[in-house]
């Protein structure tokens, strides 16, 4: 159940899976949804993917995925394991050696799908550096590269040919007795990732990786997974989510934060409520939203501030956020703290004035969380 269980018409109930760790992440049972994204730089370039890597976990990434295509890249994985703030994921398609080097190179999960790694001798050997390295492994089905079989037997990519596939890995991770694992179903349409995601939530129980595969660029790849990811798991359904974009990896993260943050489901940082500004304005709102958004990006610890445009809608608002401000007349507006009407303040002096007052609320809450722990 969400945080929002005092207003029902709120609540998500998310599917009961198993947990499983990533490194020292949960994911699964009732862990927040952890939020992933992946490196785009040669893995063999260890300072550039640490680099990316720092930055990502920085931006809110809980766990990172880099590409493991060849052995240079095992040894890099190694260093950039020991470098790295969050759980690795090595992903590899077909290598079962690239498979047990990135166990043993301290990956926290393989990225792999065990029916695609050749022989029961191959799959053993893989599934026993995972165990022996407290490596959990990631089924990553993906509608555009299903087996042969499945495709003959169904005639195209369909949610039951997905669906087929990942219980046919999963069978093999299971007789083997391994059971550390978490699955995704991936496509690039909406309607088929949605519906190979329900078809695989009823038939496992094990962690759900969520992702719309291939989404496009920074808006067009936003608005598609959120369209996906957001009805997932607004269902209950998603363990960890990845938003995959033609884009900086952190802002991969911020947007899969910011679908989280919709949906009550994760909350990190301030939450801006904004109105799109009209002919009313007191002030320019847009241009003082992209500067706070901004100035206000160190800031994690949840809470909501409103900048609103004038009267019609700025008390109100203000009402239900931490800080608030609203435009008036003659050049100032008024500042809202704790969502009643504070003190005036010239239109000049109040972004710096609402960082200030941002920064004092956080450190606060800060205190507040710190004596109760
Ligand atoms: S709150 Fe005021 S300024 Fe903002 S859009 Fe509405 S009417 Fe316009």
């Amino acid at each position: 159940m969400s945080l929002n269980h005092v207003r029902p018409w709120r609540d998500i109930y998310r599917r009961k899976s198993r947990r499983i760790m990533v490194g020292n992440v949960p994911v699964g049972g009732d862990a927040p949804i952890a939020v992933q994204t992946m490196t785009n730089t040669l893995t063999t370039d260890v300072a550039a993917t640490v680099a990316q890597v720092q930055a990502a976990a920085e931006a809110g990434a809980d766990i990172v995925r880099v590409s493991v295509p060849d052995e240079a890249s095992s040894k890099a994985l190694k260093e950039i394991v020991r470098e790295s703030p969050v759980p690795i994921v090595a992903d590899i398609h077909f290598h079962y050696r690239r498979g047990i080097e990135a166990a043993e190179a301290g990956a926290a999960c393989l990225r792999i799908n065990p029916g695609n790694i050749g022989d029961e001798k191959r799959v053993k050997e893989v599934i026993k550096a995972a165990r022996d390295h407290n490596c959990s492994i990631r089924i990553g089905v993906n509608a555009g590269s299903l087996e042969k079989h499945l495709l003959e037997k169904y005639g195209e990519p369909c949610p039951e040919a997905m669906v087929e596939s990942g219980l046919e890995h999963i069978r093999i991770l299971q007789d083997n007795d391994f059971h550390e694992f978490k699955i995704s179903v991936k496509a690039s349409d909406v309607f088929l990732s949605a519906a190979a995601y329900q078809g695989i939530a009823e038939a496992t129980d094990a962690p759900i990786h969520l992702g719309i595969t291939e989404a496009g660029g920074l808006v067009s790849g936003t608005i598609k997974s959120a369209i996906g990811l957001g009805n997932l798991l607004w269902m209950g359904i998603g363990d960890t989510i990845r938003v995959s974009l033609s884009a900086d990896p952190v802002e991969e993260v911020k947007v899969g934060f910011e679908i989280l943050k919709s949906l009550g489901l994760r909350h990190r940082g301030v939450n801006i409520i904004s109105c799109p500004s009209c002919a009313r304005q007191g002030f320019d709102v847009i241009r003082t939203v992209e500067a706070l958004e901004h100035r206000l990006e160190h800031i994690k610890t949840p809470m909501s501030l409103s900048i609103i445009g004038c009267v019609v809608n700025g008390p109100g608002e203000a009402l239900m956020t931490d800080v608030g401000f609203t435009g008036g007349g003659a050049g100032s507006g008024m500042v809202y703290l704790a969502g009643k009407a504070s003190h005036k303040m010239s239109n000049d002096q109040m972004i710096d004035h609402i960082v200030e007052q941002v920064e004092k609320k956080a450190a606060e809450l800060e205190s507040t969380q710190e004596a109760a722990e």
